[in-house]
């Protein structure tokens, strides 16, 4: 791993063409010997000059904004220089190549990726639940999920955690005093009122646990697959589901041929939607990577849509295809084309108020729609959310990670040892503040406080370069 004192630099704006592009310089010393070799003159802090970029040779790369802002004041927390020159790729390679040649007696060298953000990690400019927000609103894919993500790298969901924290070591200090103290130690528990403190400190870790379980689904999206004949509606369905985004069409990175998962997103939660159409038998190889790639996405689907026609004598799901579906997946029954049908059987089948039909069997729930007229989608909309576990009337969720999901729970399961030892008595005091500490330590774990070299490895290097 390359240094964290080195004077760094890259493209921090995204690659192909745009109106204006950034390359950046963070430095832990002095910038401005940089600055003067680079731009032949001083900047003023925080002041935007605009000036020729000029290569070595004195010829004109670009004309543009120099920004200075000397640390501790930037995003790095280190000195940074940023130059705002035109966006496009020949441009901005040449100026990134003249920062590198100016700074290379200060050692200026090429950022890796993620190492601006964790620059300012290591300088508390933002604790690591923040960092790691700035990667998800980066990559967020609908408008609920850049909210969450926004309001955890200001630190609404770090502040959370830490009044947690705070609350525990608290109780843990006062157990701690008592156990230094032994002739007080009798009555602790009932004196500080340590079940109840406790009991409170519980009841708002699940909270926040059911938040980030919130955020984890509008971060990761919902796999759904949508299974059935040819031409019962997969896709118009798609379609009436999608309603205005449906013109959000993703091939997979790396499929040149098929879609083979359509993001749509309702109520801003992102799906990532599979046609089981495409499986087929096929000697293309290009075609069978597709269809590999999708059995991949199949097997983490959170949901099943078996989508069948109402006109039509009720025909099995492709057999082949069934008996490839992940056992323990939900599945929905969809009846698709209610529209066709008399009125009676319609109402039975599009259920009322927002509720679906009783399902004969356990395993499968039967939902009639008209992809057609859009009855019915409302209560498939729901049932889809809710077999994902969305709750929309709950509180904002924060776009928290597994990681933080993990230690959010590990931390519970320590609390609610700990409070299996309050319950017995004050004979197992020390117990009960190791329980605290461990839960501490987790806590700790998400924001940072106490985290190793390898986790902000693999944290940081998810970044994309120049970030
Ligand atoms: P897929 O092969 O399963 O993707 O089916 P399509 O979405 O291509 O639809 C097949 C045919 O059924 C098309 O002609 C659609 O217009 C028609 N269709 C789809 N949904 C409905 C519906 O709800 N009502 C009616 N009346 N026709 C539908
Ligand atoms: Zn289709």
């Amino acid at each position: 791993m390359p240094s964290d004192r080195d004077p760094i630099a890259a493209i921090a704006t995204a690659p192909g063409r745009g109106g204006i592009g950034v390359v950046r310089v963070s430095s832990p010393d002095d910038l401005a010997p940089l600055i003067q070799a680079l731009l032949g003159r001083a900047l003023t802090p925080r002041h935007a000059h605009y000036l020729p970029f000029r290569d070595a040779g004195g010829a004109l790369i670009d004309q543009g904004i120099a920004l200075y802002f000397p640390a501790p004041h930037s995003y790095t927390g280190e000195h940074v220089l940023e130059l705002q020159g035109h966006g496009g790729p020949v441009v901005l390679r040449s100026l990134l190549a003249r920062c590198l040649e100016a700074g290379a007696q200060a050692g200026l060298r090429l950022a890796e990726p993620g190492e601006f953000t964790r620059r300012a990690f290591l300088n508390d400019r933002l604790d690591l639940a923040q960092a790691e927000a700035v990667a998800d609103l980066i990559d967020a894919s609908s408008e609920a999920a850049a909210r969450s993500a926004a309001a955890s790298m200001t630190g609404a969901f770090s502040r959370e955690v830490n009044a947690l924290a705070d609350r525990i070591v608290h109780l843990r200090m006062l157990v701690e005093a008592t156990l230094d103290f032994p002739e007080e130690e009798i009555d602790f528990l009932e004196k500080y009122q340590a079940g109840e403190t406790l009991a409170g400190i519980r009841e708002d870790l699940a909270r926040l646990v059911a938040q980030a379980r919130q955020g984890a689904i509008l971060r990761e999206g919902l796999h759904v697959v949508l299974a059935g004949q040819p031409n019962v509606g997969k896709s118009s369905l798609l379609n009436a589901l999608a309603g205005f985004d449906a013109a959000i069409v993703t091939p997979i990175a790396g499929t040149t041929r098929d879609k083979v998962v359509q993001e749509i997103s309702i109520d801003g939660v992102p799906l990532h939607v599979i046609d089981t159409a495409g499986l087929r038998e096929t000697a293309d190889e290009v075609e069978r990577i597709g269809i590999a790639r999708t059995w991949e996405e199949i097997a983490r689907a959170d949901v099943i849509l078996h989508i069948v026609d109402a006109t039509r004598p009720e025909e099995e799901l492709d057999a082949g295809i069934a008996a490839r579906l992940p056992a323990g997946t939900p599945v929905v029954e969809v009846v698709n084309k209610i529209d066709l049908l008399g009125e009676g059987d319609a109402a039975a089948l599009a259920g009322s108020a927002g509720k679906a039909e009783e399902p004969a069997s356990a395993a499968a729930r039967r939902i009639g729609v008209s992809a057609l007229t859009g009855r019915g989608l409302d209560v498939l909309r729901a049932e889809l959310l809710g077999i994902a576990g969305w709750n929309p009337s709950g509180e904002s969720p924060y776009l928290a990670r597994e990681r933080h999901l993990q230690a959010l729970r590990r931390a519970g399961e320590r609390l609610e040892a700990a409070a299996e030892h309050a319950a017995l008595d004050d004979r197992v005091l020390d117990l009960f503040a190791e329980e605290l500490r461990l839960a501490h330590l987790e806590l700790g774990g998400i924001t940072g406080e106490f985290s190793s070299d390898d986790l902000l490895g693999v944290i940081f290097s998810r970044f994309c370069i120049g970030k």
